[in-house]
């Protein structure tokens, strides 16, 4: 499968223009909307998700089109949005089974058994009579992912997921997440590099509602090799540091300021050439458009 997203623009009635021109092709397997707060990814998983309009744009699965044919594609998709609501006194295995309901599973036997695989699935088989009231953040995004996997979606967007969990609860989420997306399209925004780094194939950093950049995390680590140089200096140097070099990221530790710079040659002057990672890709590329370095 293939989703196509071309030139896609939304500004809200209060004048925020939170797309513009937003252009993506996205295949099977995981991929990452990596962006800070703000920067307009809700907005893009919403309007994927058919919940809302676009003002300019297309955007195609294979050659169905998103926009104008919302019930067919929610019938290929798995939703899971940033602030997912759960009925405090249901337990998991009735809402799971209300859902499956919902989305046309009629057969009581058929539903008992889907409902009883996607508990194990997302390891929540021993929970399942508990309401979700009572569930962890992690366990509320684990049956978050219970719901959105009804029905074997095409199509899944998870919005946030690892924001507020913990880092055994990020970890099992990560687990959960890597087992799909051979045969659908996952996509996963996240403010968070790492969930970048470690999940997903393909990725887009996004910023005040701009495509800043698009492709695989590898190459884009490779293509910073030998161009990224760090120092420890003291905190009041930075912008001394600000005007001589192009500082992409710093980080205070025992007093002192590490500071990341890009620059095709070594910058001598005490610097140590670094391993370059993908937060130097996210930040090199969000530099340009928000301050990073305010400390
Ligand atoms: P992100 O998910 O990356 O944090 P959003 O898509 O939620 O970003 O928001 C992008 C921008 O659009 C922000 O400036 C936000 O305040 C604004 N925004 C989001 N939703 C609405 C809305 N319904 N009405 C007006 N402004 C909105």
């Amino acid at each position: 499968m293939k989703l196509s997203i071309n030139a896609l623009s939304k500004t809200y009635a209060n004048g925020v223009h939170a797309l513009k021109d937003v252009s993506l092709t996205i295949s099977n397997g995981m991929f990452g909307l990596l962006g800070p707060n703000g920067a307009g990814k809700s907005s893009l998983m919403r309007t994927i998700a058919t919940l809302q309009e676009a003002d300019q744009g297309s955007i195609f699965l294979d050659d169905l089109n998103v926009l104008k044919n919302k019930t067919e594609v929610r019938q290929l998709l798995g939703y899971l949005p940033q602030e997912f609501g759960v009925y405090p006194k249901v337990s998991a295995e009735r809402m799971l089974d209300h859902i499956a309901q919902l989305k046309g599973i009629e057969n009581t036997g058929e539903r008992k058994e889907l409902v009883g695989s996607l508990l194990e699935n997302v390891n929540l088989s021993k929970d399942r009579k508990k309401h979700l009231g009572t569930y962890s953040g992690g366990m509320k995004q684990r049956f978050g992912i219970a719901q959105a996997l009804i029905g074997s979606p095409k199509l899944i967007i998870v919005d946030e997921p690892t924001a507020g969990l913990d880092p055994a609860e990020r970890n099992r989420f990560y687990n959960l997440l890597s087992q799909l997306g051979e045969n659908t399209i996952v996509i996963l925004s996240t403010h968070i590099v790492e969930d970048v780094s470690t999940l997903c194939s393909s990725f887009a950093i996004i910023c005040q509602g701009e495509v800043l950049y698009a492709g695989e995390p590898d190459n884009a680590v490779n293509a910073m090799e030998g161009k990224i140089f760090s120092k420890a200096i003291d905190k009041d140097k930075l912008p001394h540091y600000q005007s001589q070099f192009k500082v992409i990221s710093t980080q205070l530790k025992t007093g002192k300021l590490h500071i990341r710079v890009l620059q095709d040659t070594e910058p001598g002057n005490g610097f140590v050439t670094a391993t370059p990672t993908l937060e130097d890709v996210y930040f090199s590329n969000i530099s340009t458009r928000v301050d990073v370095n305010t400390i």
